[in-house]
């Protein structure tokens, strides 16, 4: 069955603005075109959801745009075999791109009004593959040991030393690094057999990284 017959003007003019941006990856274009934004978004931006930009959450927090997103994604070659961590669930849209890329996601927000409802979506939509958990991301529990990929989607004034440690052997890493209002720059970090090898990519605005769990709901 052709899916073209029945996608909607605003889903292929979606696809279309993240081809012409540059994003070429099949896989990376047919996950952006499987997710439906739409449920990841508030109610009363429905009507918003394929167009290119952040959207507000919950909590003052954002969902990111829809290019960042496949670009991050893009980004950092993912194989079904990965096992992949995300630091800052906020609506779980960019975790369940990334599902249909690997093999597991581990996702951790701060606020746990978004934990649950990101987790609650999640399940009912059949995104098994990830696990969100409540936490901190600059405090990531020891037990979950290394990862393949790690992908930050909340500006953080400098890569903590102990994140870029948890990656796997030629494991890669994507962050927002720079002041917390201000623009910040997409970090790619790949571990190589001697050391680190870091990398700045493009200018971004994502919403602080901040450490510790929440105290508002
Ligand atoms: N990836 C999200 C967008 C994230 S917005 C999506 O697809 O919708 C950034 C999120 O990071 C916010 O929800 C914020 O609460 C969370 N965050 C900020 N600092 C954090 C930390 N130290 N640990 C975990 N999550 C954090």
């Amino acid at each position: 069955m052709s899916a073209k017959a029945t996608t909607p003007p605003e889903k292929m003019m979606f696809q279309l603005t993240l081809r012409r941006r540059g994003i070429s990856e099949q896989a990376v274009l047919r996950a952006m075109e499987e997710v439906p934004r739409e449920a990841f978004v508030q109610e009363r931006d429905r009507a918003d959801a394929y167009r290119d930009s952040a959207l507000g959450i919950a909590c003052g927090q954002t969902i990111s745009q829809p290019f960042v997103v496949a670009y991050m994604t893009e980004q950092l070659k993912l194989t079904k075999a990965h096992r992949v961590l995300e630091i800052g669930t906020g609506s779980g849209y960019q975790a369940a791109v990334l599902s249909r890329l690997a093999a597991h996601v581990v996702t951790i927000e701060r606020f746990r009004t978004l934990a649950d409802s990101a987790r609650r979506l999640l399940e009912a939509r059949g995104y098994h593959n990830v696990e969100v958990m409540l936490g901190d991301g600059f405090a990531v529990p020891e037990q979950l040991g290394r990862f393949d990929r790690i992908i930050v989607t909340a500006a953080m004034t400098e890569l903590p030393e102990e994140l870029v440690q948890r990656l796997e052997p030629a494991g890669i890493l994507i962050a927002p690094v720079g002041p917390h209002h201000g623009v910040q720059t997409l970090v790619r970090v790949v571990r190589t057999a001697t050391g680190f090898d870091r990398k700045e990519l493009v200018d971004v605005r994502f919403v602080p990284a901040l450490p510790g769990i929440a105290q508002q709901l």
